[in-house]
């Protein structure tokens, strides 16, 4: 290839730590920069900037992806008392990904990427489960009090109009014990329900939702209302178009039916829930570098990232001159998934179809046996699988794309994309909607 494809508007890019912080960089040097002329907008989100920034540069990087819409970021440490004294740090910082998330107010996707010989440990399991995570308060965006000693703990809302307060008794304490206040908002709820329907009518599946309204019965029972109401007035139809469905159950109910279900819808999971359910999906799909994820706001910003952490063990395990075997095929998707929206939003297919070539060239290697740790612990014995190095994965990855640029080759047998399924978009619901038809659970989009 003798000219670089131009990527016309600049990305945002969010640097981050350790394990993650090594491959992001070479996956930069070998998979991207030698095929791409793109304009980088760059933040360091490595703990040490945003200690040094008094974490300004987060909220930096938050307003760079409203003024660019595309963002792609590195795996970053959320510092705990350890990382205050490993880092010395002037405090302990949040999460930049819940600061990130708060000012965006998104929801953020994740599906796995399967590859045909990583099986899922759910057997059942033929398609990719999709979730979708408010990224908007609950425990994340809370307020929590220690209590010491005898006590009464109240839940007061102060009216800004004068009227009289509404208080309610949480517990008279006698002992000492713990309390929270979380909140939500029913615009950042009824965002959460639009993006959900959007992106499942997008990929051609359906909507499952799952909250505990039997027992919190203003709080949760809130997301069930706006849910239902934004499918009542808006998608219903477009849904029955599609052949797709909305279904919602009790959330514990919701877990028990994905262990049986064949997969292929999307999850609509509360903050918390789909904090817990994403690693267990991307664990149970074979492992957490096997992880596509996207943070997508109402106004249409999106920020893609890795689901995984910084890989604090390998990385010390570096540190200490031991080889590694770390993956890094999230981390690459991250790119690929924000060059593909750059492509769609800048009207630019050649940079989008760059994109899919480096994702078919992350998976044929792995078709082919050549593997990360991650991988090796349960593939399966097939003698042709040989584990390599961080390092050895992304030189596999660059000799495929290599071939894949010049020769124009394209596509990779034995792996589905974690998008609308089946790249002839062929494949029907059925299966799992007869499940749902036969409950009794409240089941909306059907006549
Ligand atoms: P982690 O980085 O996700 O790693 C947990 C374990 O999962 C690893 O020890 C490794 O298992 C396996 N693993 C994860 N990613 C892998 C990859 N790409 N390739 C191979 N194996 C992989 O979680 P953590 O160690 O609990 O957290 C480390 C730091 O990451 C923390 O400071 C945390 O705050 C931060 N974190 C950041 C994000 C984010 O920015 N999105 C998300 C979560 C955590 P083995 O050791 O068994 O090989
Ligand atoms: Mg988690």
């Amino acid at each position: 290839m003798s000219e670089k494809i131009r990527v016309v508007t600049p990305i945002v890019e969010m640097d981050g730590d350790e394990m993650t912080r090594i491959m992001w960089q070479r996956v930069k040097e070998k998979l991207l920069l030698p095929y791409l002329d793109m304009e980088i907008d760059y933040y360091d989100l490595g703990l040490k900037m945003r200690d040094d920034t008094d974490d300004q540069v987060t909220i930096d990087a938050a307003h760079a992806i409203m003024r660019h819409r595309v963002g792609v970021k590195c795996a970053t440490i959320t510092p705990n008392g350890a990382r205050v004294e490993e880092y010395g740090l002037k405090k302990q910082w949040s999460s930049p990904n819940g600061t990130i998330r708060g000012m965006l107010d998104g929801t953020v996707f994740r599906a796995p990427i399967l590859v045909k010989n990583i099986q899922p440990a759910v057997a059942g399991w033929k398609r990719p489960i999709h979730i979708g995570r408010h990224a908007y308060g609950d425990v994340y965006k809370n307020e929590e009090i220690r209590v010491t000693k005898p006590g009464i703990a109240e839940l007061v809302f102060t009216p800004s109009d004068g009227s009289e307060p509404v208080r309610k008794v949480i517990q008279e304490f006698k002992d000492p014990g713990i309390i929270q206040g979380v909140h939500n908002l029913d615009s950042s709820i009824r965002s959460f329900a639009t993006a959900c329907f959007t992106y499942a009518l997008d990929q051609g599946i359906d909507v499952w939702f799952g909250t505990k309204d039997t027992v919190s019965k203003t709080y949760d029972a809130r997301f069930r209302e706006i849910f239902e109401e934004e499918y009542e007035a808006s998608w219903k139809g477009a849904f029955e178009g599609a052949g797709i469905e909305y279904f919602f159950t009790l959330i514990d109910d919701a877990v028990a039916r994905i262990m049986k279900s064949e997969g292929g819808m999307l999850w609509a999971c509360k903050n918390y829930d789909g904090d817990v359910m994403s690693d267990m999906l991307a664990s149970a799909y074979g492992s957490l570098a096997m992880m596509t994820s996207v943070l997508v706001s109402p106004e249409g910003y999106f920020e893609y990232e890795a689901s995984h952490g910084t890989v604090q063990k390998h990385y010390y395990k570096h540190l200490d001159g031991e080889v590694t075997s770390t993956n890094s095929t999230a981390l690459i998707f991250a790119w690929t998934g924000g060059l593909k929206k750059r492509g769609e939003l800048d009207g630019t297919p050649e940079v989008a179809a760059f994109a899919q070539k480096v994702e078919d060239a992350v998976i044929e290697p792995v078709v082919g046996g050549v593997m990360t740790g991650d991988l090796m612990r349960i593939a399966g014995s097939d003698p042709k699988n040989r584990q390599v190095s961080t390092e050895g994965f992304i030189d596999h990855i660059r000799q495929a794309l290599e071939k894949k640029v010049y020769r124009g080759g394209h596509g990779t047998e034995g792996y589905q994309r974690s998008g609308r399924q089946g790249d002839d978009g062929s494949y029907p619901c059925g299966v799992y909607r007869r499940a749902i038809h036969d409950s009794k659970q409240v089941h909306i989009g059907r006549a």
